[in-house]
C-alpha cells in the first residue's frame, strides 16, 4: 500500500548471507542437506538436539567460545563457554539420573531467564526427557493446568516460584514427583529438592544414550491467543529445521553475538533463544530484565549484538520511546535485524531503515511449525508489509476448506492464482512440524488433510510469490460481501503518525453482516480529540476505501495482549459485544505497556 521496496545493495553485506541464490536453494534438497549439517551423535546413535547443540561444539574448535552471555537484572553477568555449557547440562542428566526419571518423561522449567533454565532445558534433552518451559509470569492456576496436562514428573523452579505458586498445588498434581529449586541455598522447602546440591554431587560427564530423531523432546503450548492454549510436542528432528532455518532466515554466521528477546516460555524462546543459535556455535546474549528501552539499546551496543530477533510489540514500543534512548549509541555491530509473533507494521519497517540502517526482516511460523516457516531473507528485497518467502525446504499453498458441512466429504481447493487470498498451508514432514497436541489427537488429526497442514492463517500471495498476512481466520471480517483482514487496515492505521498500535475486529451489523472497529494507541504528544479521531477515519478511508476502512475507531491507553506480546482481537471482540472472556492465562497484565517477551515482572 504504497510503501516503497527496501532494495538490498549486495556491495553493502558486511558478511556474504548464507542464502544468495534463494530460488536454487528453493529447488534443492534443502532439509537433506540441513540433516547432513548435524553431526549426529557418535557411533550413529541417532539425532539428539542438545548434542548439536552443546556436545558437539565443547569438543571441537569453539569449546572455549561463550555460549551463552547472560546479563543480570541486578547489573551481574555471566559467561558459559560450551566447554563449561557441556559440563553442566551433563550433570544436569545425571542428576535426572539419580532420579530415576525416565526417557520421555516431563520435566518443566518454571524460572526467570536465569542460567539454569538453560542448563536445565539441554541436560533434561540430553537425558531425553521432554522438556515444557513455562513463562514464570504464570498464576496457579495456568501452572497447574499445564503440568496437569503434561503429566509433569519434574518441575524446576524457584524458591520464591515453589512458595508462591506451586506448594499449594501439590496435592493436585500426583505425577509431580520431583520439585528441583535452583536458589535454595542448603535449605530447600519441604518437599522439595536443592539442586545445586544434587549437580555438585552429580558427575561431570553423560554419554547420552542413542536418540531416535522421532523421539520427543519438546512440549510447547501455543500463545492462547486465540483460545484455551495448547500443547504441540516436537521431536530431536526438529533441530534440522531450528539450525537450517537460522542459518537462512537470521543468516546467523559462526562469529555472530545473537539477541533472541523471547522468553523460552513461548517457542521462540526455545527454538532461537536456546537451540538454533548453539547449533552454530554462536554467542548467544540472554537478559534477565524486563523490557526497557534504555537497557534494551544499551545491550546492543555493550555486547555488540550483530543479529536481533524480537518481535512487533517491542519494536512499537521502541518507536514510542522515540530517538532519545537510541541517541549517540554506537550500534554499528548490528547488522541484522528479524522479528515474529504478529504482523509487523510496515511504518515498522521503514522505521528500523531510518533507525538501524536496515529493515526488520519479518517472518512467519507458529508454535506447531516449530521453525520459521516464511521470512524475509538477508539477500532478498524487502516489501514492507510482506512476511516474505517460504523458507527453502517448506512448500506452502493458499487453500479454501470445502465440504465441511454435516454429511459431506471435507475437501481442498487450492487456489494458485496471482493475488489469491485463502487459508495458508504446509506441505506436511518438516522436520520441525509438531507430532501431536497434547491430549487432543482428533484436534492434530483436523489440522491435516490431503497431506496439508491448515495453519488457520489467512495469507495473500503477490505475483512474486511474496506472502502476505491477512489476519486469523477466526478474525477475518466479513462485510458487506467482503473479506476484510485487520492485518491490512491496521497497518493503514499504524501508518499514520499518531498511531502506535492498532487492533482491528468486525462487529456485528444489521445490514453489512459486520462492520469493521478499531482500537488504537497513541504516540506521546497525541491527544484523543474528535478532530484527530475524524482524520484517522479519513485517513484509512482514502487508503483503504469505506467499504474496508474503519467504521469506529476508539482511542484507548493500551491493547490487551498475551504474554507473548501478541493483540488478543478475540478478548477486544468479547468485551465489545458483552460475551465470555474465555481463556486468560495468558493474558499480559498491567498497567503499562507491559513487557512483550512476556517475562517474570518480577516474579522469577
Ligand atoms: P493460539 O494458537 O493458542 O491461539 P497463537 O496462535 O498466537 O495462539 P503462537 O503459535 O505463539 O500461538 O503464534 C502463532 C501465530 O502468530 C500464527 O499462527 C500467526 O497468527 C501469528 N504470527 C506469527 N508470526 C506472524 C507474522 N510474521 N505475521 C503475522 N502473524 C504472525
Ligand atoms: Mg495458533
Amino acid at each position: 500500500m504504497g510503501w516503497p521496496v527496501l532494495r538490498k545493495d549486495p556491495s553493502s553485506f558486511r558478511v556474504t548471507p548464507n542464502l544468495t541464490d534463494y530460488a536454487a536453494a528453493h529447488a534443492g534438497s534443502p532439509w537433506h542437506e540441513a540433516r547432513s549439517a548435524m553431526t549426529g551423535l557418535p557411533d550413529g546413535a541417532g539425532l539428539n538436539i542438545a548434542h548439536e547443540a552443546v556436545d558437539r561444539h565443547a569438543t571441537g574448535p569453539y569449546a572455549d567460545r561463550t555460549a551463552l552471555r547472560w546479563l543480570g537484572k541486578d547489573g551481574r553477568s555471566e559467561d558459559l563457554t560450551y566447554a563449561l555449557l557441556r559440563e553442566l547440562t551433563d550433570r544436569f542428566a545425571n542428576v535426572l539420573d539419580g532420579l530415576g526419571v525416565g526417557t520421555g518423561e516431563r520435566v518443566f522449567l518454571l524460572l526467570g531467564r536465569v542460567p539454569s533454565l538453560y542448563v536445565a532445558a539441554l541436560g533434561a534433552l540430553k537425558h531425553r526427557s521432554v522438556v515444557s518451559p513455562l513463562f514464570a509470569a504464570f498464576g496457579p492456576e495456568p501452572i497447574r493446568q499445564r503440568l496437569d496436562l503434561g503429566t509433569g514428573r519434574v518441575l524446576v523452579t524457584s524458591r520464591r516460584q515453589y512458595e508462591r505458586k506451586v506448594s499449594a498445588l501439590r496435592d493436585q498434581l500426583p505425577a509431580l514427583e520431583h520439585v528441583l529449586v535452583v536458589d535454595a541455598d542448603g535449605e530447600p522447602p519441604a518437599g522439595t529438592l536443592d539442586l545445586e546440591e544434587l549437580m555438585a554431587k552429580a558427575a561431570a560427564s553423560y554419554v547420552i544414550a542413542p536418540t531416535d530423531p522421532e523421539d520427543p523432546a519438546l512440549l510447547h503450548f501455543t500463545s492462547g491467543t486465540t483460545g484455551q492454549p495448547k500443547g504441540a510436542l516436537h521431536v530431536h528432528e526438529a533441530v534440522v529445521a531450528h539450525s537450517a532455518t537460522a542459518r537462512y532466515a537470521l543468516d546467523l554466521h559462526p562469529e555472530d553475538v545473537f539477541w533472541c528477546t523471547a522468553d523460552p516460555g513461548w517457542v521462540t524462546g526455545t527454538s532461537y533463544g536456546i537451540v538454533a543459535p548453539l547449533t552454530l556455535g554462536v554467542t548467544l546474549v540472554v537478559d534477565e530484565a524486563e523490557y526497557d528501552a534504555v537497557r534494551w539499546y544499551s545491550i546492543l551496543e555493550e555486547q555488540r549484538v550483530s543479529v536481533w530477533y524480537t518481535a512487533p510489540t517491542a519494536v512499537r514500543m521502541l518507536m514510542k520511546a522515540g530517538e532519545q534512548p537510541r541517541e549517540g549509541r554506537d550500534l554499528s555491530a548490528l547488522r541484522f535485524l528479524a522479528s515474529v509473533g504478529e504482523p509487523l507494521d510496515p511504518a515498522a519497517v521503514v522505521w528500523s531503515q531510518e533507525a538501524f540502517g536496515t529493515p526488520i526482516h519479518d517472518n512467519w511460523w507458529q508454535t506447531e511449525t516449530g521453525a520459521i516457516m516464511v521470512s524475509n531473507f538477508a539477500a532478498i528485497d524487502v516489501r514492507p508489509g510482506s512476511m516474505g518467502l517460504p523458507v527453502p525446504g517448506v512448500e506452502v499453498a493458499l487453500v479454501h476448506r470445502t465440504g465441511e458441512g454435516e454429511g459431506e466429504d471435507p475437501a481442498l481447493e487450492i487456489l494458485d492464482t496471482p493475488e489469491a487470498e485463502g487459508e495458508l498451508a504446509l506441505r506436511a514432514g518438516w522436520p520441525s512440524m509438531f507430532r501431536d497436541y497434547l491430549g487432543q489427537p482428533e484436534r492434530y488429526a483436523r489440522c491435516f488433510r490431503d497431506g496439508w497442514y491448515l495453519t488457520g492463517d489467512m495469507a495473500r500471495r503477490d505475483a512474486d510469490g511474496y506472502l502476505w498476512f491477512v489476519g486469523r481466520t477466526d478474525d477475518v471480517i466479513k462485510s458487506a460481501g467482503h473479506l476484510i483482514g485487520p492485518t491490512e487496515v491496521e497497518g493503514v492505521l499504524t501508518g499514520h503518525e499518531a498511531v502506535v498500535e492498532a487492533g482491528v475486529i468486525g462487529v456485528p451489523d444489521p445490514i453489512a453482516g459486520e462492520v469493521v472497529k478499531a482500537f488504537v494507541s497513541l504516540y506521546p504528544g497525541f491527544e484523543p480529540t474528535e478532530a484527530l479521531l475524524r482524520e484517522l477515519r479519513g485517513f484509512a478511508r482514502s487508503r483503504l476505501g469505506s467499504a474496508v476502512a474503519p467504521r469506529e475507531i476508539v482511542v484507548v491507553a493500551a491493547l490487551p495482549r498475551t504474554r507473548s506480546g501478541k493483540i488478543m482481537r478475540r478478548l477486544l471482540k468479547a468485551r465489545e459485544l458483552g460475551l465470555p472472556e474465555g481463556d486468560l492465562s495468558t493474558l499480559e497484565v498491567g498497567p503499562d505497556d507491559g513487557d512483550p517477551r512476556g517475562s517474570a515482572k518480577g516474579d522469577s
